[in-house]
């Protein structure tokens, strides 16, 4: 897998374009602003997009999603639980990040824990991690996890937005540093990691 990093609006949201170079398809994970960027870095890969996947239901994270979806004919992949909140303009923050007006979304695919989203040779899975939001999720390839705003580089995300929980966020990074192997972390702000990094260094590692 290919993985392209763009930090995209003025929360530097780290948006991902995984590639698989073997049939040329792609997905996009968080789109969170600039479709223009994001479909130009697309072309540039030279592989057709097969899934906007979306890691939570927060603005900085999706507000370029629908122009990415309406322009490379891309099909929405979100978790089921997520979905409520991702509609709901007040509690997802767009109506303090956006002056647009909020258009709802209609998944193509509504992800379950354990999930796997395929594209060309690739697989992710998913694997359901809420705390930060009620239905966040990371994606688990055979090397890497995107992480989503669950875990950051020697931190973790925020529980005081709506649907938070920090003793569920505890239980999921729990469950993250519990998974095998050294995968390299992918959030979704900030700088890339490691696990093994994180099981050393992060300080919510025995809890938030
Ligand atoms: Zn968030």
């Amino acid at each position: 897998m290919f993985i392209k990093c763009l930090k995209v609006g003025p929360i530097e949201t780290n948006c991902y374009i995984a590639c698989d170079k073997v049939a040329n398809k792609a997905v996009i994970i968080d789109p969170g602003a600039d479709a223009p960027r994001i479909v130009a870095a697309l072309e540039e890969t030279g592989c057709e997009a097969e899934y906007v996947i979306l890691t939570h239901g927060h603005a900085d994270h999706m507000l370029a999603a629908h122009e990415v979806l309406r322009k490379t004919g891309a099909k929405l992949a979100v978790f089921a639980e997520e979905l409520p909140f991702l509609n709901d303009p007040e509690r997802n923050c767009h109506n303090m990040m956006s002056e647009q007006q909020f258009e709802p979304f209609t998944p193509d695919l509504m992800l379950l824990d354990g999930e796997k989203i395929i594209f060309g040779e690739t697989e992710l899975i998913t694997m359901h991690t809420p705390g930060h939001t009620l239905g966040s999720c990371c994606f688990i390839s055979k090397d890497s996890i995107f992480s989503g705003d669950t875990l950051f580089r020697e931190s973790a995300g925020r529980t005081d937005l709506p649907s938070g929980s920090p003793q569920e966020l505890t239980e999921s990074l729990k469950r993250i540093f519990a998974l095998e192997g050294d995968l390299q972390v992918l959030p979704g702000h900030g700088d890339f990691t490691t696990l093994d990094h994180e099981r050393k260094n992060n300080p919510y590692r025995s809890g938030i």
